[in-house]
């Protein structure tokens, strides 16, 4: 049977450490990292993840700020909230909740934070640094940069010598992940909806992450014997429970089948999503060091 990863505990330890740091922080240089977080809408997984990320921040003793603004407005006003955001000193990170209304063009959104302050790692120029693997300078996207913290737990920093699938190619998790994995010298296939014979390339992995969107895509026998599995995959399905029915999530990895092949698999919930959150906090002071010259 396969270790358990366990997202949840990871993130308390990472979040403790964090809340140290903004402590000692305030401390010797009387500044409080400050995240906004704006949302537009009243999409309900949306307010569920914002109330999350504030619960935290709020935790690790940031300033911690919400904008919620209605699904009717406009691109322009939503650009002046950006702006007047990026010129705030109390304000060290900024993060806008996806998805926008489809009137609002996400792009145009993402790419007017200011890369300082660009604590999800949209910005052009941190994903450039990304895929110039100067890691070290980039702010990362904040769900990758936790995967990544989970299979360094699992098989240490350098994964030279071992293969790395990732199925899925979006922006925020399929290729900021590959670069990742790259930067530590995996050798990496990114995998995608015109994959032929995915379950075939997904066999050959040491390391497999899913992040597709699709329940239990991943079965037991896509996995290969002691490889480390990352479900990034969130899916709201409808279960039977005691004769009624009820919302479940679920990853993209029948879980159970894969704990029996691999050496090490990430829960869904309780794996991936906490270490999100953690990762944005850390992004977060990590730019209010940055922004006042503080070794970071
Ligand atoms: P996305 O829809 O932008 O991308 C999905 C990717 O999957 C695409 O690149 C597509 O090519 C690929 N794909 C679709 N169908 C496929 C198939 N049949 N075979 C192979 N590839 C296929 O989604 P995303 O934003 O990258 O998110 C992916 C999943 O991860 C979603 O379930 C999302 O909710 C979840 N997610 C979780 C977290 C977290 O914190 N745990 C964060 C972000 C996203």
């Amino acid at each position: 049977m396969a270790t358990r990863i366990d997202g949840k505990a990871m993130a308390a330890t990472i979040s403790a450490r964090i809340t140290e740091e903004t402590s000692a922080l305030k401390q010797q240089h009387g500044l409080v990292p400050g995240l906004a977080v704006v949302i537009v809408g009243e999409d309900a997984a949306s307010q569920v993840y914002v109330r999350n990320k504030q619960r935290t921040a709020e935790a690790c003793g940031f300033h911690s700020v919400k904008h919620a603004l209605p699904a009717t407005v406009g691109e322009d006003e939503l650009l002046e909230l950006i702006d007047s955001l990026n010129g705030d000193a109390a304000i060290h990170g900024i993060l806008v909740q996806l998805p926008l209304p489809g009137h609002i063009d996400e792009t145009r959104i993402t790419q007017s934070i200011l890369p300082s302050k660009d604590v999800d790692g949209f910005h052009y120029v941190n994903i450039g640094k990304l895929t110039a693997g100067a890691t070290r300078d980039a702010f990362v996207p904040c769900t990758p940069a936790g995967c990544m913290l989970m299979i360094e737990e699992q098989l240490g920093k350098d994964l030279s010598g071992k293969t790395a699938v990732v199925i899925g190619r979006s922006n925020i998790v399929g290729k900021p992940m590959a670069a990742l994995l790259l930067a530590a010298n995996a050798t990496v296939t990114i995998c995608h909806s015109r994959t032929p014979d995915l379950a075939a390339v997904a066999r050959g992995a040491d390391v497999l992450v899913a992040a597709v969107g699709r329940p239990h895509m991943v079965g037991g026998d896509w996995v290969k014997p002691g490889a480390v599995v990352i479900d990034v995959g969130i899916n709201r399905i409808e279960i039977e429970d005691g004769g009624e029915k009820r919302a479940k999530l679920t990853g993209d990895v029948d879980y159970d089948a894969a704990m029996e092949v691999a050496a090490a698999v990430t829960p869904v919930p309780g794996g991936v999503g906490p270490m999100t959150i953690t990762m944005l906090m850390s992004n977060t002071l990590r730019a209010a060091r940055l922004q006042h010259g503080i070794d970071a």
